[in-house]
């Protein structure tokens, strides 16, 4: 069965280890947002795609959350002693990475042929695809300026309360190669648990993957990011409150207007109204190991059977 995955970074991630134990992950075409991605000290950098293959290579680290495992700070403490750009987090093991990739790029291939080596060079099943190989960025409007999304997320600690969410570039991005084909040949398609506004919404913001998903004949199912109406990390809830009007499983789904058939939500926000062409599925969904990560993934699943 094929399922096509629109994935963030952390939270996306987490679900599709899930998702690999109970499908083939070849048969798995994962549509990664780009809109995070940074030039910084020469490097092209892309956080979520790295969640994603760090995460499923086995190679992420777990506690912290992001980046990968056994890491080392040597060449970032040099930057700093060189005052220079600092405040975004590389270990060495990730810049061994960001280097090979930003060589590519260099050298004229695309983001989709690059981030291609990088899941074959880890001996990986799965196909993952950047949501487009055009400039694609996230701003953020806040009442102390707008800012680019990594200022606003990293080098401001996301403090700044946000007004409105931008997607630089979206009116001229077009799909990356094969992205809305995997989405026209699913039988399943699947929203993981992420950001709805700064991890899945840039990939909705390529108005010819928000067409192919609304055109959809396979059932979609989103996951919710919020447990009781709280994030489990990040500014997800406050995100909501401000941009939605609330974070019950109503506003998440509302987030995706048409686009879903289904919402897998925790049973801390149950009993929920949802909207009239959504269905709700009920489950445990916090991601803590292997198992519960597992039954998640299965309940996304049985989802996307109930609605087919
Ligand atoms: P980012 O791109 O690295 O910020 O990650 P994503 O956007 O993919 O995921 C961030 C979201 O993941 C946050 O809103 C979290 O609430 C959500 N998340 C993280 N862990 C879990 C979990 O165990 N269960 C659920 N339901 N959501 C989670
Ligand atoms: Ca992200």
């Amino acid at each position: 069965m094929k399922i096509a995955v629109l994935s963030g970074g952390v939270g996306g991630a987490r679900f599709l280890r899930g998702l690999t134990s109970v499908v083939d992950s070849r048969e798995m075409t994962i549509i990664g947002n780009v809109a995070d991605d940074l030039e910084i000290l020469g490097l092209h950098v892309s956080p979520d795609l790295d969640s994603v293959l760090y995460a499923l290579a086995g190679l992420s680290d777990e506690e912290r959350g992001w980046g990968r495992a056994d890491e080392s700070w040597n060449a970032l403490a040099t930057v700093a002693e060189l005052s220079g750009d600092a405040w975004f987090k590389l270990g060495d093991r990730d810049i061994g990475l960001h280097l090979v990739r930003t060589q590519m790029l260099s050298e004229g291939a695309t983001l989709t042929e690059a981030t291609a080596r990088l899941v074959a060079a880890y001996g990986l099943g799965f196909e993952l695809l950047p949501a487009t190989n055009d400039p694609l960025r996230t701003f953020l409007e806040t009442a102390a300026g707008t800012f680019p999304f990594q200022t606003w997320f990293v080098e401001r600690g996301h403090r700044d309360e946000v007004d409105a969410v931008h997607y630089a570039g979206a009116p001229d991005a077009t799909p990356s190669p094969g992205v809305v084909e995997a989405i026209a040949g699913a039988a399943l398609i699947v929203i993981t648990p992420s950001n709805p506004y700064v991890s899945i919404g840039p990939i909705l913001a390529v108005s010819a993957i928000r067409d192919a998903l609304a055109a959809r004949d396979a059932p979609c199912v989103a996951v919710s990011p919020l447990i009781g109406g709280q994030a489990v990390k990040g500014p997800a809830d406050r995100m909501l409150t401000r941009l939605a009007g609330g974070t019950t499983p109503a506003h998440v789904a509302g987030c995706y207007p048409g686009l879903i058939d289904a919402l897998v939500y925790d049973e801390a926000d149950a009993p929920a109204e949802l909207p009239q062409d959504v269905r709700g599925l009920v489950t445990r969904t916090l991601m803590s190991d292997d198992g519960a990560r597992r039954r998640l993934a299965q309940a996304v699943l049985d989802a996307g059977a109930a609605v087919t």
